[in-house]
């Protein structure tokens, strides 16, 4: 992947602030509940809590359906672990800022910028961007507190991503999807939700989900996860078509699909308990995310992207 151009100047820097509070928690409960949980209770019973972290390892485990799920009360075998006690990821992973790593970020970033606010222009909308917040282990957000080991996520009450470096080392060694376009990937799915919080899809599903069945509400969080990766697809077409075709080849394709079929829902709880239980998706099976990106991805065109009203995922 050639990833040239300018650099995004909404790169918000926590890494030097690692585990620099304490008290944390989820305390007060006062934060909003985001998208993807909906009723809360998503992971309640279904999947056990090994399950529940694993889950919570994987891409897009958007803090809403962890954070509402822990909110929603009833989940009190899990007890978020302090920030300074969340030691799980590798130590020496993060890079210190203004590295090759963090100069791909911030580029990306920019890169989906250029192309979302083209898109809305279309549309006669305004694009807002969104920050995104490098950290380390732990960090505030309006969604609660964000932790390395939850993935990268967005957090629609303060329009950020949060991104720990270290995923990326994840995504090579855990998940087998190494190279810069399956980082790219990530990010853009991530940004991705932004899209959705500002053209009003995150809060009407929200609202949908409070009056649902813990299994339909799981089922529009699908939805609205694959939705998501067809709109990193459209970033993909759109940043690469804007560098003349040179930004990605068949060989970052095939990354970035092996990526979204690493982290597809069926194959991580394969991976977690060793079957399959289709009521507990909230991201997609690996097909459907690999279909979802291929499609953003072979259109550009966000029109395509219409997950809920799709009949076949
Ligand atoms: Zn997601």
């Amino acid at each position: 992947m050639q990833m040239d151009g300018d650099e995004s100047s909404n790169i918000e820097d926590r890494r030097g602030e690692g585990g620099g509070f304490g008290g944390g928690g989820f305390g007060g409960g006062g934060f909003p509940i985001p998208m993807g949980g909906g009723g809360g209770g998503l992971f309640k019973g279904g999947i056990g809590l090994v399950a529940f972290v694993v889950i919570a390892m994987i891409m897009g485990a958007d803090p809403g359906a962890i954070l509402s799920d822990i909110a929603g009360g009833g989940t009190s075998s899990y007890a978020p672990a302090p920030p300074s006690s969340s030691a799980s990821r590798t130590p020496g992973t993060p890079a210190p800022a203004g590295d090759a790593e963090t100069q791909f970020v911030s580029r990306v970033l920019k890169s989906t910028e250029d192309v979302w606010h083209e898109i809305f222009q279309g549309m006669g909308r305004q694009y807002r961007d969104p920050k995104l917040v490098l950290f380390r282990d732990a960090t505030r957000t309006q969604c609660g507190v964000g932790q390395a080991a939850m993935g990268p996520f967005y957090c629609p009450a303060d329009q950020r991503v949060y991104l720990d470096l270290g995923f990326f080392d994840e995504l090579a060694r855990r998940f087998r999807a190494p190279g810069q376009f399956p980082q790219a990937y990530v990010i853009a799915h991530e940004i991705g939700h932004h899209v959705q919080n500002q053209l009003g899809i995150s809060a009407k599903v929200q609202q949908m989900q409070q009056s649902m069945s813990k299994r339909d509400a799981n089922a529009l969080s699908v939805r609205v996860e694959l939705q998501a990766d067809c709109f990193a697809g459209v970033w993909a077409n759109r940043a690469d078509r804007q560098r003349g075709g040179r930004m990605i080849d068949d060989k970052d394709v095939d990354q970035a699909l092996a990526a979204a079929t690493a982290i597809g829902d069926d194959a991580l709880q394969r991976q977690s308990q060793g079957r399959v239980v289709p009521d507990s998706f909230t991201h997609g099976t690996s097909a459907q995310r690999s279909r979802w990106f291929r499609r953003g991805l072979d259109t550009g065109d966000p029109r395509q992207c219409d997950t809920f009203r799709a009949q076949q995922l």
